[in-house]
């Protein structure tokens, strides 16, 4: 994307993100991963009068191929994470989710916003205030239930025991100290207790593997007891997702992690086809998906660290909540969820 282009949108997102004179904006990247983004936060910054500055890291020293989460690169870098608490936010390029120094540095009052997608694909799911008024109307829904029941045409009949864990809404763009958000994202999860899983999720043909980056071709029946999977079954599509949680070798790669749905109408279904390269947030957010996942629930407050982590958007689903129906059939029931031409 042009320099100008990309400066435009990440004023239009530290404008949103409420940034102003007497604050200071941090910049994180790795290697030479993403230097014209950190030009373009720096020069937004600097152009809403705060402070800013640059801390790259060096690139990782060993590179497995697998979307092994919480390896920050900071972890043996105090000094480094110290910097970064004193700024009032930090803009992360390198996917600092799921590390230990993530939540150092918010729990020091630093607000964090990652930004590693596309720039095509920042500038067509901008973050509107409209849109956070319609996630954060689906997180007050989801943070007093007490449970989830999700089911599909396919045979998924699943239900998690809920209450344990805080809902984390996700709509783009961050303003509130310590409180971390992702762009573009337009979604509210939770998860279920830590035994509380229990039930048959049945992936159907396009639902998405987050993070092969791929749409499933054959149905995948997966079965969970006690909130951890005993049972993968189907065809190649099974055989990939089981053989990739068997080689990391630790039982909690089979473990219940974040669950909820997507409410962004701009973003498509068929997104990876545009830009598979991405880390799949259009994927995330589309209208209307229900988004379970496998894997860590430390992001929630959760004992479960394992770097095996998979996101996995579903078309179709209806999700209840105690017993209410808040997603029929990848429609959402609510209208303040809705988009104001469809309530
Ligand atoms: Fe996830």
């Amino acid at each position: 994307m042009d320099q100008n282009l990309l400066n435009d949108i990440c004023l239009q997102q530290l404008t949103l993100s409420a940034v102003h004179e007497g604050e200071t904006i941090s910049v994180l990247t790795r290697g030479d991963e993403r230097a014209g983004y950190a030009n373009a936060f720096m020069w937004a910054a600097q152009k809403l009068g705060a402070s800013t500055f640059h801390m790259r890291l060096p690139s990782p020293a060993s590179a497995s191929g697998a979307w092994a989460v919480g390896e920050s690169g900071l972890g043996t870098n105090p000094v480094a994470v110290d910097a970064l608490k004193q700024s009032d936010m930090l803009v992360d390029l390198t996917f600092l989710l799921f590390s230990k120094e993530q939540f150092a540095i918010q729990d020091a009052g630093t607000r964090i916003l990652t930004t590693v997608e596309p720039a095509p694909l920042l500038a067509r799911l901008m973050p509107t205030r409209e849109l956070r008024e319609r996630v954060e109307t689906g997180a007050e829904l989801l943070a007093k239930a007490g449970s989830m029941r999700i089911t599909s045409p396919h045979g998924t009949d699943v239900t998690y025991r809920l209450g344990v864990y805080p809902t984390i809404s996700e709509y783009g763009y961050t303003d509130q100290p310590g409180r971390w958000d992702h762009w573009p994202a337009a979604f509210v999860f939770t998860g279920g207790a830590d035994d509380g899983v229990d039930g048959t999720i049945v992936l159907a043909p396009g639902d998405v593997l987050l993070p092969f980056n791929t749409y499933v071709q054959t149905p995948v029946t997966i079965t969970i007891e006690q909130g951890f999977i005993r049972d993968i079954r189907g065809g190649l599509d099974a055989d990939l997702l089981a053989s990739y949680i068997k080689s990391f070798d630790d039982p909690r790669g089979y473990g219940m992690s974040h669950v909820g749905w997507g409410l962004d109408e701009r973003a498509h279904w068929h997104g990876l086809t545009q830009f598979g390269g991405g880390m799949g947030m259009e994927l995330r957010s589309f209208y209307g998906n229900v988004m379970f996942s496998i894997g860590p629930n430390n992001e929630l407050g959760g004992p479960n660290d394992t770097p095996c982590h998979f996101d996995i958007p579903m078309r179709g689903c209806s999700l209840y909540l105690d017993d209410e129906l808040i997603v029929d059939a990848g429609e959402l029931t609510v209208p303040q969820m809705r988009p104001a031409g469809r309530r």
